[in-house]
């Protein structure tokens, strides 16, 4: 413990290091959809029976009409999609899936897999933010080595022209 100040005002701090491990189930469409990715390189999402909304990443329940999905619900989606926001991050941030600094700038998008209905959020290959606009066509770029990780395995997509 210790005794800072702060203006007029004492500020107590307590600093400590804990360890918190924990397991979680990710249910088993999760486990589908890592499974494709890694051993066909096939990217899923989960269609609702009721209101037919492709949710992608997939999802065990539909957001809008809470029905629950099974691994018969599991479409598969393309690796192309449609930009539909985006950004660029110039300053220093925790990578979660590393808990590393990733060397920036890089550009992070929100975008829509094609026959998807619900928006996803990954890095794109552009940072010059004069180069990117809403509706232009994204790509996965996947790694030569899967390991049914999506950051890994789809380190990030990048901008095609339509003809592509
Ligand atoms: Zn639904």
């Amino acid at each position: 413990m210790s005794k800072t100040r702060k203006g007029q005002e004492d500020i107590f701090e307590i600093k400590w290091k804990t360890d918190l491990p924990y397991r979680y189930s990710i249910g088993k469409l999760a486990v589908k959809f890592f499974e494709e990715l890694k051993e066909n390189k096939k990217i899923l999402g989960s269609k609702c029976p009721k209101c037919e909304k492709v949710h992608f990443p997939p999802r065990a329940v539909c957001a809008d009409c809470f029905i629950k999905m099974t691994l018969d619900d599991m479409v598969e989606l393309p690796p192309r999609g449609t930009l539909e926001g985006f950004t660029v991050v110039n300053y220093p941030f925790t990578d979660p899936s590393t808990g590393g600094i990733r060397p920036f700038p890089y550009g992070y998008a929100l975008f829509k897999l094609d026959g998807a209905d619900t928006y996803t959020m990954h890095f794109v290959n552009e940072t010059d933010v004069t180069k990117m606009k809403i509706g232009q066509r994204v790509e996965a770029v996947f790694n030569d080595e899967l390991i049914g990780d999506l950051t890994a395995d789809i380190p990030y997509f990048r901008i095609i022209k339509e003809e592509e």
